[in-house]
Formats: structure tokens, sequence, C-alpha cells
């Protein structure tokens, strides 16, 4: 499959879908292998951006369109590499492909809400069900349902479910337990390496309370508790029971730039926060939301989005370092502890949620490019730029924006590597 003049990119985020829009738009072709079932990456997952403040789903929508009308390329979801072998000019990939377990033949993707069985919802980071049948998310690319196989199977022969297969049936949708992943091989004269990154594990902060009390979450949450498609519909809700949230604090590097975590700042994080505070803000104009950090950081343009939001009187700001977490048992609120670093005094504050702003940890610090010569730094974040190029978060934390142009400029040296340099 392919050859020559194919440029293979493997991460189908906002990175990974430029480089390979890039590149086909240049003139090559491009084959996109996403190990999720459908493509966007993180970005899927968010509410809104910073700056503007628009959809995701926006700027998302403009890529899928080139994608769909470019027959240069490949795309290749619930798929992952396992092998890479070869150099620059002449690479050879093996792929491996996990079953969809459905077919949906008549296009009807949509009509499949009797499937009996009901898993964690990963999109919405477990906070809701979702059954077992389903189209990953209502604007996802490709617009095909998928099937959790392991939860159908034990499922399997139930009245109930024999019922949801015939109901399918009818409506054109197949269903196959029997699927089996498929391998199978891809040449390329160049790889683009664009797996980005997961939020850092907010169970390793056991002082912040994470996992423990329903009213702490973490900053990925709070982009689908606030997302019209989330799992409250957009209602800023505590989880612990359904009450209006009015008073939410932000804590700032949680886990970041500590040694003991991520060492580093993912540059993001506070930005995020202040866009987070608008969402509660526009929710419930009578809420206030209380950022508490270590340095704001809003680099660049970014200054003016910073700017504007702390302009807002609901929106507090503390320069101060929160250390523990712990829950009035009786009212579920959280009580956050630490240091106001300008006073030097205690803090010693009752919110009805707290959201952590965890960082970016690379997905090359727990899962290796399956290929010779690439080279990492002490957090995972690929170094090297011969042979396999990374781009986006997979090289370091970055924004969409600042995505969009390294992609760009991965997919130019792909492009060098189709015709020798
Ligand atoms: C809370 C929060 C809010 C944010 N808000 C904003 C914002 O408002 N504005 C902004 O500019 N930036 C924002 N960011 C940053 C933004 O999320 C990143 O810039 C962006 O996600 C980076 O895209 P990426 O494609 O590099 O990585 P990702 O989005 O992580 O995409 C990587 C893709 O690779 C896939 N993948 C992973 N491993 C494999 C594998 N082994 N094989 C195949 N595929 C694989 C993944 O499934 C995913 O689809 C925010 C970040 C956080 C934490």
């Amino acid at each position: 499959m392919a050859g020559e003049k194919t440029v293979l990119v493997v991460g189908g985020g906002i990175s990974g879908i430029t480089a390979a829009l890039e590149a086909a738009e240049a003139g090559c072709k491009a084959v996109l292998v996403e190990k999720e079932p459908y493509l966007g990456g993180r970005v899927a997952r968010m509410n809104k951006y910073f700056p503007k403040l628009c959809p995701p789903t926006c700027g998302l929508e403009i890529n899928f369109r080139r994608l769909r009308r470019n027959p240069d390329i490949t795309v290749h979801t619930l798929a992952t590499v396992e092998t890479i072998t070869g150099s620059p000019g002449s690479y050879t990939a093996t792929i491996k492909m996990l079953p969809r377990y459905v077919e949906d033949r008549a296009a009807t993707s949509k009509c499949v809400d009797d499937c009996p069985v009901e898993i964690p919802n990963d999109f919405n980071y477990g906070m809701d069900k979702v059954q077992a049948v389903r189209l990953p998310y209502a604007m996802a690319y490709p617009m095909h349902l998928v099937a959790d196989g392991d939860a159908l199977k034990k499922a399997q022969g139930s009245p109930e479910f024999n019922a949801f297969v015939e109901s399918c049936a009818s409506k054109g949708i197949q269903i196959n337990l029997d699927a089996k992943p498929e391998t199978f091989q891809v040449t390329a004269a160049s790889v683009v390496w664009a797996t980005g990154w997961r939020p850092y594990d907010a169970t390793k902060l056991d002082k912040l309370g994470f996992g423990k009390y329903p009213n702490v979450i973490t900053n990925v949450m709070m982009e689908r508790l606030a997302s019209a498609n989330g799992p409250t519909k957009g209602a800023i809700l505590r989880p612990s029971d359904g009450r209006k949230v009015n008073n939410l604090a932000f804590v700032q590097c949680a886990g970041s730039r500590d040694e003991n975590h991520l060492p580093y700042c993912s540059s993001i994080c506070c930005l995020a926060s202040l866009k987070q505070a608008t969402y509660l803000r526009d929710y419930n104009p009578d809420a206030q939301a209380h950022i508490f950090y270590i340095d704001l950081r809003a680099h660049g343009r970014f200054e003016f989005f910073y700017d504007r939001v702390r302009n807002d009187e609901k929106i507090l700001l503390t320069k101060g370092k929160i250390v523990h977490i712990t829950e009035d048992p009786v009212t579920k609120d959280v009580i956050l502890e630490g240091e106001d670093i300008l006073s030097g005094s205690k803090i010693r504050r009752t919110f009805d949620m707290a959201v952590l702003a965890t960082g970016m940890q690379p997905n090359t610090s727990l899962e290796k490019v399956p290929a010779p010569g690439v080279s990492y730094d002490e957090f995972g974040f690929v170094v090297s730029d011969e042979g396999i190029h990374a781009t986006g978060v997979t090289k370091r934390p970055m924004d969409v924006g600042t995505c969009l142009q390294d992609a760009t400029g991965a997919a130019l040296k792909a492009l060098q590597d189709t015709v020798g340099r």
C-alpha cells in the first residue's frame, strides 16, 4: 500500500490532521493513522478555544471538509503502528486496526438509541455513561458507529440483546462480534509522529483530593461539563448533588512545575482556567470564580485575553499555592488550604467545587515511537528531528495555533523526504 511519494502521519489530533492535509495539498499522498474511532484528538473534547472563545468544532469542521474532498488522504481509525523500519525516503510501517464491530450499511448512524448495554463514557472522562453502540460524538469524523465489542459480548444471547440486534438489522445496521483485528503494511517516504498528550493523572496528587471527593474535578473534565454535548448538556453542576455551581476554585499548577510530578510548565493551563472561568460566568452570572496561581502565564498576544478576563470583578485571582484539599462531609463543599504568596498569610477557603489545572503529559513518555533512532527529553517529549518528524504536543506543550504552525513545518520536512535532500 502507498509508496515513495507518501507521508505516513500517526495521530489524528489537530497536529496530525494539519500535517496530513498540508502534505497532501502540496501533491503527496498521506496516510493518517488514529487510535481512537474518530479524528480531532483532545481538541474535539473541548467546549471553546481561547483566545477567541469559538467552539473547536468550527475549526475541526473546516479541516474535516478539506479531508473529505481530498482523495489523496487515507484515514485509518482504531489503528496504531506496531513497528516502523527503514530510513528517510523509504519506510515500512506495520499497522494494526481494531474492529468497529458494527457496520452501518444504510447510513442511519443515529438510530441506535435502543442499545441495552451501557459503558462509562470515555469521551466525557467517565462522568456519565454511553450506549455500547454509538456515534463517538455528534460531529465525529468519520461519521461511523462504533461498538464496544467486549461489553456487547457479555450481553450476547440475552433477549434484550437479540431484540437490539434485530432492530439494528431492520435499520441496515449490522453488529458483527466475530470481527477480528487486521494487520497491514504501509510504505512511505516519510513519517510524522503526532500522538499528542494525555492529562497528567490527578489521582497521583494525593493531597488534592481528586478521585476521593466528587467535587474535585480536572480541567479537561471542566471542558466536558461546560459543553452542550457533555454529561450535563452544558450545565455547570456539582457532581455530588447536581446543584448549580456558585463558587468555583481553580488550582493552578496541579502537579506542574513540581519535581515529583511534571517538572515543566504546560504553558496553556493558566489560559485554560481563565477561559473556564468565563464558562461559569456565562452559565451563571451570579457565580464567582477564584483562580489560585503561582505565576499567571499568558504569553504573547494571549496577554489581551488575560486582560479581558481579569476585568470581570467576579473572577478573582490570588497568587497562592494550594497544597491541600479536603471536604466538608455534610455539604460536600471543598476546603482549600495553602499559602497566600504576596501577604504570607494562610489560605483556608470553602468552595462548591474545585478544578485542578493539570498539565499535558506527552503520550510518548509512556508509549515510545516503535522505531529506532528517536530520542526524547527527560519528560518524554520527542527531541530528534532527523528521520521521523515529531509535531504538536509530541514535541512540547503548545496551544492549537502553535500546533498548526508546527505541523505545517513538519509537513514541509516530510515533503523533503519524498524528494530526497
Ligand atoms: C484543559 C485544557 C484546555 C485547553 N484549551 C485550549 C484552548 O482553548 N485553545 C488552545 O489553543 N489550546 C488549548 N489547549 C491545548 C490543546 O489541547 C493542544 O494544543 C492540542 O490538543 C494539541 O493537539 P495535538 O494534535 O498535538 O495532540 P492531541 O490533541 O493529543 O492529539 C493526538 C492524537 O493522537 C492520537 N494518538 C495517541 N496515541 C496514538 C497512537 N499510539 N497511535 C495512533 N494515534 C494515537 C490521539 O488519540 C489523538 O487523536 C488546552 C489544553 C488543556 C489541557
